[in-house]
């Protein structure tokens, strides 16, 4: 069953198809469990990404979420583990390796992220840091041309006036 119907079904719909399929049941049932096995492990899916797909669907569903310990709609028995399977105990989820390959992967894809929003972070202080600088630098040659310009007129008005006096004093 595809992820993208499993999302998507409205929920009557797959009890009308389990129920319009007894066959298929009755040959889940007939088949033998190691034939089941080799069938699954054929499959593409692995098993982690099938516990990541079954914490998709159960989150988007509402059917309890990822939490350790979920409990069954209605029915109040209490599931744990991550990897999708219903483990009826704590010590089996706690000794289960696809709950563990899930927590881990949940675990690496946690601290990439709060890795990459520490580098993000750390990017905008530089950056903030950089225009800060040139800032700084703008304000500094700004002030040296006005410096500048303000000697230049000095000298262009003295130069004006002692013209003007030597022009206009009497030998
Ligand atoms: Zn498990």
């Amino acid at each position: 069953m595809g992820i993208l119907f499993r999302l998507l079904a409205p929920k009557p719909v797959k009890k009308i198809r389990h129920a319009a399929h007894p066959v298929r049941n009755v040959k889940r049932a007939v088949t033998p469990k190691p034939v089941r096995q080799v069938r699954r492990a054929a499959h593409p899916v692995s098993m982690v990404e099938r516990g990541i797909e079954n914490g998709i669907v159960h989150a988007v569903r509402g059917s309890g979420g990822r939490t350790a310990a979920r409990r069954a709609g209605g029915t109040g028995t209490v599931y744990y583990g991550t990897c999708g399977v219903h483990h009826r105990r704590p010590d089996t989820a706690a000794n289960c390796k696809d709950c563990a390959a899930v927590d881990a992967l949940q675990a690496a894809r946690a601290a990439a992220a709060e890795a990459a929003r520490v580098e993000a972070t750390r990017r905008a202080a530089a950056e903030s840091a950089r225009a800060e600088a040139a800032r700084v630098r703008r304000e500094v040659i700004l002030a040296d041309h006005k410096r500048a310009a303000e000697t230049n007129r000095k000298q262009h008005a003295t130069a004006r006036t002692s013209s003007w006096k030597t022009w206009a004093t009497p030998r």
